[in-house]
């Protein structure tokens, strides 16, 4: 992380748990995915600094109605959702640009399409 990143985040962010990708030299390279996430944080993309604040999932307890929140990503135009309680919708789901909700894929940066991404969570339930 370079300096000026650190400063930003850590002052902003609890960090509890940071992922990345794996560097493109290594075998079986691979990018996030929502399943290896978890939690609500903060999505960055190396290539173009790109940055959001992401839902991955978390959850409410069972007496509280057992609501979920879940990321998506449309393999369309890239755009991140935030579905509460996925269960209940009828698969797949939509953008608005038409395109398919997945939270199954790789995720890439939704401005340049690289997968080169960091994720950091703020809180996990
Ligand atoms: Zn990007
Ligand atoms: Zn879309």
């Amino acid at each position: 992380m370079k300096k000026s990143e650190k400063k930003f985040f850590w002052e902003e962010w609890r960090i509890y748990k940071f992922f990345k990708s794996s560097p493109s030299q290594e075998k079986n390279k691979k990018g996030l995915n929502f399943y290896q996430m978890g939690g609500n944080g903060l999505i960055m993309c190396e290539n173009c600094g790109f940055h959001q604040k992401l839902i991955s999932f978390i959850h409410g307890f069972p007496t509280n109605n057992s609501w979920t929140i879940s990321g998506y990503q449309c393999q369309k135009c890239g755009k991140f959702h935030e579905i509460k309680n996925d269960n209940k919708y009828k698969k797949p789901i939509k953008c608005d640009c038409g395109g398919i909700l997945s939270r199954d894929n790789e995720l890439f940066c939704p401005h340049c399409k690289n997968t080169d991404l960091k994720y950091w969570i703020k809180y996990l339930t």
